[in-house]
């Protein structure tokens, strides 16, 4: 990390010349710094064992004297030796496949070290690799480190320039951590510990050395949350909004719902942070339908009412429609200007709503990114929500919270998160949760079935329509073409048309035009329709309480977080709703994601699981999303590692010292440089 071996060029490696350097640049490797911290990912032991103490199947290296002579066969272009070998005194038969020049070697009498593949009912060992002691050993006792690697890269390759590189390098490694931290957790120094990652000499070594590493990588990593955090609570540069807590309350009373005590809670929360003179962070998490846009609301007119104007940013169109209409439901009474952007307007509209935002005329600007343009100016942004956050970069957040003087932001998400990620990811804000529904939602029940059940499926698309209810029917989902997707949306519209003559049903995709999926959309929130076809446009946030069946076409097809955000669109009024998900999944994983949906409709529950089947890398998608990439440290097992990591980072973060003391220098060297890199701006 912090220093000069990544301005070593790897040629200064012995050996290593301008085409194995070029070669290693495409493993992503440009420097002796990079070099000896790409680490193996796993070891193959080649440790000498016992005959006794080996199971059958088992891959281990034993050592012997070579009883019989050699016998060789060939087939084809093959061959195939085998001869006798006395291990602990018990006589076992040696195989190697396509090693025929061993045969001469293969003397009665010679001792010989076999690492293979172990079978105890014949005493037969498949053997990958041999040595003879006397010539020597390299494998044999050892811990073999298993690197990733491609291209004309081989594992004995890269094996021999990574141990070059320390041999010649390994004293140049610099500490970086703290020597308060080396002793309250007991880490070995960093330069040991990453040749130890590599030349284990057993394996408690190798987790000690790994332990050490871990521990730097997420220490590193919660330093910068940490740190970002800390400048802006030290930095007392925040709007201070002036909240009139009986004009909240009135606003509140004439909803045409109570809020849940879960509501109200957050809302105390959000207000208190925006009547500070710092900078509100704040999450938002709460499953799908737990109320999370009325809060959005009230923060926004606390907002508006100290003067200041607010930005809701939404990931799709659909949505930031939805929120518009809502929006100037609640605000019309007040006299408070909701605004919509969109990247479809046209350029005369986006021009008016673009002036009468900077002229303040505007208070409540709704959009999609297209509210990150550089051509958006607010008069005084107060407060920013982006809701469905998970679908926004770290990088697009804080380009909306730049065209403010320092704005509160709140960040809303219905994916909820499990704890051990929303450390990691979002480890720089404050978080918020709505624990509870509404009251009197009534748990969605979901049943997975099989193609072949079509007709009663169609049966009760009548029966919720015969009872005033609506139906969403969600279409396959084909990653690599949306042109497939919306063909797929086309035919099945027209199958249901035929086969439910007496209802109407309506379409939406992707590609019809915004005016198009806006009347679409605007039908059946006003129960015009029966039935709603749909891509999976519709998959956020998208809330007609009328609708109580959702119907997942393909659905093994959907990853789980996407199948739960469908079914959320269902069950946000007092009526039983249903979600049916049909699919013939093949394969275990599709079964298990099948399974998890009708064992339970709790979010949090689901995105663990979720969490567990893909593992955190796909969890949030891309790496759009800020979730890091580490390189030892694996947020499944590593995860109270990760959690003392954020409490130590923490700590350092609030002493004085950490700002000025030299001990630190290296920590913030570290810190000044990741900002350079593009991480989340320190500043
Ligand atoms: P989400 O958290 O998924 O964004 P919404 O904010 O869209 O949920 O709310 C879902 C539905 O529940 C909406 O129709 C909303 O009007 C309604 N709602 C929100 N809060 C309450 C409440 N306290 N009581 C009853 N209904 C509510
Ligand atoms: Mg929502």
């Amino acid at each position: 990390m912090s220093n000069h071996l990544f301005q070593v060029p790897l040629t200064k490696i012995q050996g290593v010349g301008p085409q194995k350097a070029e070669e290693l640049h495409a493993l992503g490797i440009s420097s002796v710094g990079d070099l000896i911290e790409y680490y193996p990912f796993r070891y193959e032991d080649y440790r000498v064992r016992e005959l006794g103490e080996v199971k059958d199947g088992e891959r281990i290296t034993i050592q012997g004297t070579i009883a019989s002579l050699p016998t060789m066969q060939r087939y084809g272009g093959k061959s195939r030796l085998m001869c006798r070998v006395t291990v602990d005194s018990v006589l076992v038969t040696a195989v190697w496949f396509n090693r025929a020049f061993l045969k001469d070697q293969l003397t009665v009498g010679r001792e010989i070290t076999l690492t293979g593949k172990w079978e105890q009912r014949r005493r037969h060992l498949t053997v990958a690799d041999s040595e003879f002691p006397d010539r020597g050993t390299a494998k044999s006792g050892t811990l073999q480190p298993v690197y990733s690697v491609g291209g004309s890269i081989t594992q004995s390759t890269i094996r021999k320039m990574i141990d070059r590189a320390l041999t010649q390098f390994g004293a140049y490694i610099p500490e970086i951590l703290p020597d308060e931290l080396l002793e309250s957790h007991s880490l070995i120094p960093r330069s040991e510990a990453i040749t130890r990652i590599h030349r284990p000499e057993n394996t408690s070594e190798g987790q000690e050395a790994r332990r050490r590493m871990v521990y730097e990588e997420l220490f590193l990593f919660q330093l910068k949350l940490q740190a970002y955090r800390a400048t802006h609570l030290k930095q007392a540069d925040g709007l201070v909004h002036v909240v009139n807590n009986d004009e909240i309350r009135q606003f509140v009373s004439v909803l045409p719902f109570d809020l849940t005590d879960s509501q109200k809670q957050v809302i105390n929360e959000i207000l208190h942070d925006m009547k500070q003179p710092y900078v509100m962070n704040r999450l938002l998490q709460g499953d799908v339908g737990s109320g999370k846009t009325v809060v959005a609301a009230v923060g926004l007119y606390a907002t508006v009412k100290s003067g200041h104007q607010g930005a809701l940013m939404v990931p799709t169109e659909i949505l930031a429609e939805q929120h518009a209409r809502s929006l100037k439901k609640m605000f019309e009474p007040y006299g408070i200007e909701v605004g919509l952007l969109t990247g479809s307007l046209t350029e005369r509209k986006r021009r008016d709503i673009l002036a009468s935002l900077q002229m303040g005329l505007l208070n409540i600007l709704v959009g999609t990114h297209a509210l990150i343009q550089e051509d958006v100016f607010f008069r005084s942004l107060g407060l920013v929500v982006t809701d469905e956050q998970h679908r926004f970069g770290v990088n697009q957040r804080s380009i909306l919270r730049r065209k403010g003087m320092n704005p509160d932001v709140l960040t809303m998400t219905a994916t909820p998160i499990p704890r051990t990620l929303a450390i990691t990811v979002f480890g720089d804000m404050d978080v918020s949760t709505l624990r509870e529904r509404p009251k009197g939602r009534l748990p969605i029940k979901t049943y997975s079935v099989k193609h072949d059940m079509m007709d009663r499926v169609l049966g009760f698309i009548r029966k919720e329509a015969g009872l005033g209810r609506q139906t969403f029917f969600i279409c396959p989902l084909i990653e690599e073409s949306e042109k497939i997707d919306v063909q797929n949306a086309i035919d099945l519209h027209i199958q249901l048309t035929q086969a439910l003559p007496e209802l109407a049903i309506g379409l939406l995709h992707g590609r019809m035009i915004a005016s198009e999926k806006e009347s679409t959309m605007g039908a059946f929130a006003a129960g015009d329709t029966n039935v709603l076809v749909s891509t999976t446009v519709i998959e956020v946030g998208v809330d007609v309480p009328n609708a109580t069946l959702m119907i997942v076409m393909d659905a093994d097809r959907f990853g789980l977080s996407q199948l739960h955000q469908l079914r959320g669109r269902v069950g946000r009024g007092e009526h039983q709703s249903y979600c049916i998900l049909i699919a013939d999944p093949k394969s275990e994983n599709g079964q298990e994601r099948m399974r998890a949906m009708t064992d339970t409709d709790d979010g949090f529950e689901i995105s663990r699981r979720d969490l567990e089947i893909r593992g955190p890398g796909e969890f949030f998608g891309t790496k759009q999303s800020g979730m890091p990439e580490f390189r030892l440290a694996n947020l499944l097992n590593d995860f109270e590692v990760l959690e003392q990591a954020r409490d130590d980072a923490a700590a350092m973060t609030s002493k004085e010292e950490f700002w000025s003391s030299p001990i630190y220098g290296g920590l913030r060297d570290h810190l000044a440089r990741e900002a350079q890199s593009g991480g989340e701006p320190l500043d």
